[in-house]
């Protein structure tokens, strides 16, 4: 059996992990198997699946045997001793979703780190505990065992300044306030394999269009993020499955005035309550609207379609023209129904869809004539992950 790797994205109520074991000759990652647990506190079920999609394990837990993260952890930890009862846990990479001003790269985490990491909670309250969560337990439990922390905020800090900047007094800028962008994990990993598709795109100016359950948009000139939809928060700019997107902040001067909102109620209007589910008043997933016959579920989609549209012009303007359009994330990878109404309200910059090639989801879905070429690529943030926690693991044991 050969070293492993594990890569945790621990959140609310459930713990995603991948397991990438190390070719002994080659030395790189090959995805072993993914799994989670769900209902973690309220009805655990743990599931494991290999590569090819066999189910390796399933279970369902009692709340009192899988009542937190730490009993959620231990039932991993206690299924990867029987699955790896040979082979090596090199490390666990860790999802996190704020690395604030200062995080830009993974880090190797300690205990410094990891309370500088909990000093980040009141930027991303509803995610950046539940990252932690596991992360503390492992420390805790096995503290020699190297644990690493890859960003989705970290890609973006190359951004020029005033990219970052909301025009508020600048003493809240310096306090942290300002714009970080997420899905920094599955950017990077799209910028790693696109001079494989056309080594024409290294250099190239490029907008990835991540449009899943999350979803945002990012402008990459010669690999780096140059602008983002995404702020402060995961809620700014594109209508999302329940989270708003871009909203006049006027809107929420009037929702606290005339309906006594208080920042939960706020809260949970904006991450939870809107978006397609909001506007359609049907679902969050897009399956459910494509397939639907209601006009509110058609307006949902014409609005996701629209506002993708509207912030593409806006970052076509902070890049100064555009090469290429790429599509991932969940919708982006697999319906080609948003990806042709997304191309054809792009036309204006010379985008030609190459109707076919859409359809059957091949990497270009563009045509060979057309002035900026699109493409569709399927993200891959834990192999990036689990890249980043092998070459951390690797550089702490050659120092
Ligand atoms: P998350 O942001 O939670 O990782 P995903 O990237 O998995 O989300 O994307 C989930 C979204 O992708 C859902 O809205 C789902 O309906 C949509 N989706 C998945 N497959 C298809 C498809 N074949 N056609 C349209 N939408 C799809």
């Amino acid at each position: 059996m050969n070293n492993c790797l594990l890569v945790i994205n621990s959140g609310s109520s459930s713990i995603k992990f991948a397991i990438y074991q190390q070719d002994a000759s080659s030395s790189q990652l090959v995805a072993d198997a993914t799994g989670q647990i769900q209902g973690i506190g309220n009805q655990p079920n743990f599931k494991v699946n290999n590569s090819h999609g066999v189910v390796l394990v399933e279970r369902t837990f009692s709340v009192d045997e899988a009542h937190d993260h730490t009993d959620a952890i231990t039932i991993i930890r206690a299924w990867l001793g029987e699955y790896f009862a040979k082979g090596t846990l090199l490390a666990v990479g860790h999802r996190v979703v704020h690395g604030g001003q200062h995080y830009s790269a993974p880090i190797l985490i300690d205990a410094k780190v990891l309370a500088e990491l909990e000093d980040l909670v009141p930027l991303a309250p509803l995610h950046q505990p539940h990252n932690l969560a596991a992360i503390r337990v492992l420390l805790e439990t096995i503290p020699s065992l190297p644990q690493v922390a890859c960003f989705d905020t970290a890609f973006h800090r190359v951004q020029p300044e005033i990219a970052q900047r909301f025009a508020l007094p600048r003493h809240y800028f310096d306090e942290g306030v300002r714009r970080y962008g997420f899905h920094g994990l599955s950017y990077e990993y799209i910028v790693s394999v696109l001079p494989t598709l056309d080594p024409a795109l290294q250099d190239a100016r490029i907008i990835v269009a991540h449009l899943g359950n999350g979803a945002s948009l990012c402008a990459i000139y010669k690999g780096r993020s140059i602008a983002t939809t995404m702020g402060l928060s995961p809620l700014d700019g594109l209508v999302m499955g329940t989270r708003c997107g871009n909203i006049d902040p006027g809107v929420l001067l009037y929702l606290m005035d005339r309906h006594n909102m208080d920042v939960h109620a706020l809260e949970e209007l904006l991450y939870h309550e809107s978006g397609l589910l909001g506007v359609s008043g049907i679902s969050n997933d897009m399956r459910t609207l494509l397939a639907s016959v209601d006009p509110h579920a058609k307006e949902a989609i014409e609005l996701f379609v629209y506002r993708v549209g509207r912030e593409i012009g806006s970052l076509v303007a902070a890049l100064g023209g555009l090469d290429a359009l790429v599509f991932t994330g969940g919708i982006g990878e697999h319906s080609a129904v948003i990806r042709a109404k997304v191309c054809h309200q792009a036309a204006w910059l010379g985008l030609e869809l190459d109707e076919p090639a859409n359809e059957t989801s091949s990497s270009r879905i563009s045509t060979l004539s057309s002035k900026v070429s699109a493409w569709v690529v399927a993200t891959d943030e834990n192999l990036m992950i689990a890249n980043h926690t092998l070459r951390q693991v690797t550089i702490d044991g050659d120092n």
